[in-house]
């Protein structure tokens, strides 16, 4: 028997050090390069706010292929040549194949295991579809207690748990208040990323003390809900996120508002979540497509137009995916947050 979380960190380590997962999904740098290149001037941007210090870390977490850096640091060079000079580049990977196939296309990067150790210093960091790779626990609402999932042959097993309290009558947050009336929530599930939470109060707390801003884009809800998330992509297909482990690629919903309130106990301004279809669209995401599809032959044209729509448009990933960012108290409202 094996704690949820557990299993999970335990699977999807096995899942990115032996296989490709862009087999299995694909992501918003590998839609567009318009994505990387709108963030990699996003960071441009705070660093100015920041007042240009040099040197400043660059940081990406989970940068999968490099796509993202990549597209970024082209854009940064073309457009904000005193940025790219000042800017040290370091990536947060764990798997040891994405990081030869970064090494490749970002020879420059400094690797490390975590956001924790990365170095002391202004810090811009960008992190997409990160979090919701990182492991959940959920507990389940069974009478007045919680009991907690545990993973045993392939099938959960609930255990008492005393890991969770709920909130002070009225009060917000996590976990969400229970329906009122009968049942009182029997059976309701409700998910906690430790290692996101450990994360937002970490940056939360760094970024007060020593500058810069983080930002995050993936999806979930704007506040804690009840549900189960947890879901698994296994040759690009649904599947059951508790057998094989390893075999398929494991995520759940983002808790924003959790992740909000983490790094706002310590001293950092967070904005959003803003859906990213609006975000993408205030950093000029249909301007520079419309740009890099003139004079480009009719099909692929068309083709950059529609990448740009299938990162922006409700229905595909501009509604259920987010951008969050945490910041330096003092430091002006980033681009894409305004209110
Ligand atoms: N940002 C990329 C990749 C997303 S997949 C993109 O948008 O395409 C998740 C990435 O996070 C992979 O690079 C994976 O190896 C990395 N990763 C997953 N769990 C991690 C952890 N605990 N620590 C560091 N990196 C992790």
């Amino acid at each position: 028997m094996e704690r949820l979380d557990r299993f999970m960190a335990r699977a999807n380590a096995a899942y990115y050090a032996t296989r490709d997962p862009y087999a299995d999904f694909t992501t918003a740098p590998e839609i567009s390069q318009v994505f990387g290149e709108l963030l990699g001037l996003w960071a441009a941007v705070v660093w100015e706010s920041l007042g240009q210090p040099d040197p400043v870390l660059l940081a990406e977490a989970g940068p999968g292929r490099g796509t993202l850096m990549a597209d970024a640091l082209r854009a940064i060079q073309q457009g904000a040549a005193g940025f790219g000079a000042a800017l040290r580049l370091h990536l947060v990977e764990t798997s040891p194949r994405l990081r030869a196939e970064q090494a490749r296309r970002l020879p420059v990067a400094s690797w490390h295991d975590a956001i924790e150790s990365l170095p002391a210093g202004p810090l811009l960091l960008i992190a997409n579809e990160f979090i919701d790779a990182l492991p959940v626990r959920q507990f389940v609402r069974r009478g007045a207690n919680w009991t907690e999932r545990f993973v045993a042959d392939g099938g959960v097993v609930e255990q008492p748990s005393s890991a969770l309290t709920l909130p002070s009558p009225g009060g917000k947050g996590f976990p969400p208040p229970l329906p009122s009336g009968e049942g009182r929530g029997e059976g309701l599930v409700v998910e906690r990323c430790e290692p996101a939470l450990a994360i937002a109060r970490h940056l939360g707390a760094r970024l007060a003390a020593t500058g810069g801003a983080a930002l995050f884009l993936d999806y979930g809800p704007d506040q804690s809900t009840f549900g189960e998330s947890l879901q698994a992509l296994r040759h690009g297909r649904p599947a059951d996120p508790l057998t094989e482990p390893g075999s398929a690629d494991l995520t759940a919903h983002v808790d924003f508002g959790a992740v909000a309130a983490a790094a706002r106990a310590v001293g950092s301004a967070v904005y959003g979540p803003v859906p990213q279809g609006l975000f993408l669209a205030r950093l000029g995401l249909f301007q520079r497509t419309d740009r890099l599809a003139r004079g480009q032959p009719p099909q692929r044209a068309a083709a950059l137009i529609d990448a740009a729509r299938r990162l922006a448009e409700p229905h595909h990933m501009g509604r259920l995916f987010k951008a969050l960012a945490v910041c330096h108290p003092a430091l002006a409202v980033p681009p894409g947050f305004e209110p």
